[in-house]
């Protein structure tokens, strides 16, 4: 029977099919042999737009430097980005790190149960707040991440773009009525697995679904045009330059402070290059003293959400006694392998270790 319009009868044949497939095919996963709120929280702040295959090393190495959440609100936000360095989205890092001290400060160090309480947490959104309080302390909440929006779309023959308004409000609505209200964190992390796992985003498993009577999508012979998207544009380029000053074999570098993007990380000396930047006058308003540019020495990019960076990188050589504006430090080798860079300066800093 499909599931056109959610009958209780028809609800509850589909929770029955989902949870008995999860029981069978679920993946062993590190934080789902866990009970521990904290640990199960990490691990849903780690997964959000990242693959498990790519969370399970940072997930393990975090939980071996922070056991716990009192050992991690003692933490130096430094020490949590390096362990964070090349998982993205630095944001999660900082807010989880200052919601884990507002527990350890308002909440005697335990994750709080309400819902209402753990949403006011920094960086609690809707998506976190449900997940954990579903699968840590059992609360009736229904996930909608990706992937349920993904099996809903499908489920329903949502023909409607799932970013808009108004489909999200009733895709949310159609995932609260097929929660399963006793058992909702295997449910949140069934449907969630059906969508890793079978409903996939281009070639959709549905020969060997285990709710496909239940599909509009697939009755109707659409399923792998669903969901519709709308064309993204691409993001916008911002060009920039980045020199490599070294001083007696150490580097110029300084911590980000801009609040947006990456802060707290650290960079090498960057501008950005409009039309008519001339180069050696913006190093030199940057550092506060003059710079010679040399050769340049390699291109990087990285693509984020919502922009993408596209970075030149020059030699470049100061004069031994110039004065350096505040914050610009120079360091050496050990230094900077304790210190976080975002990721596109990885291979400068192969480079640097090779030189
Ligand atoms: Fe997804 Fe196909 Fe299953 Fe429908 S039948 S939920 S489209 S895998």
């Amino acid at each position: 029977m499909i599931l056109a319009k959610v009958s209780k009868k028809e609800a509850s044949a589909f929770r029955r099919k989902l949870l008995s497939w999860y029981g069978e095919n679920r993946r062993d996963l590190p934080w789902r042999r866990e009970a521990d709120p904290y640990r199960i929280w990490l691990s849903e702040v780690m997964l959000q737009q990242t693959r498990v295959e790519t969370v399970i090393p940072y997930y393990e190495r975090f939980l071996t430097a922070y056991p716990d959440l009192i050992a991690l609100a003692a933490a130096p936000q430094d020490d949590v980005l390096k362990i964070w360095e090349g998982l993205g989205y630095y944001s999660r890092a900082r807010n989880f790190l200052q919601a884990v001290r507002e527990v350890r400060e308002q909440y005697g160090g335990c994750v709080p149960e309400n819902p209402e309480d753990f949403g006011g947490l920094r960086g609690v959104g809707e998506y976190t707040r449900a997940a954990v309080g579903s699968i840590a302390f059992g609360r009736p909440l229904a996930v909608v991440d990706g992937n349920v929006k993904r099996v809903i779309c499908r489920l329903f023959a949502i023909e409607n773009d799932p970013e808009k308004s108004s489909v999200k409000k009733e895709i949310s609505r159609m995932a609260e009525e097929l929660l399963d209200r006793v058992h909702p964190g295997d449910y949140n992390q069934a449907i969630m697995e059906l969508g890793a796992l079978v409903c996939s985003p281009r070639s959709p498993r549905c020969a060997g679904c285990p709710v496909s009577e239940h599909c509009a999508a697939f009755a109707q012979g659409i399923a792998e045009r669903l969901p519709v998207k709308s064309r993204k544009k691409p993001p916008p380029v911002v060009s920039l330059a980045a020199v490599l000053i070294m001083r007696e074999g150490r580097c110029l570098v300084r911590q980000r402070t801009e609040e947006k993007l990456l802060h707290g990380l650290w960079e090498f000396p960057n501008v950005e290059r409009g039309e008519g930047t001339v180069l050696y006058e913006a190093f030199a308003d940057l550092l506060g003293c003059p710079v010679q540019l040399g050769e340049e020495i390699m291109r990087l990019s990285h693509t984020f959400s919502h922009l993408r960076w596209e970075i030149t990188v020059f030699m470049g050589e100061m004069r031994a006694a110039a004065q350096l504006a505040p914050a610009w430090v120079a360091a050496g080798r050990a230094q900077l392998a304790g210190m976080a860079f975002p990721v596109v300066y990885r291979p400068l800093l192969d480079y640097l270790k090779q030189a």
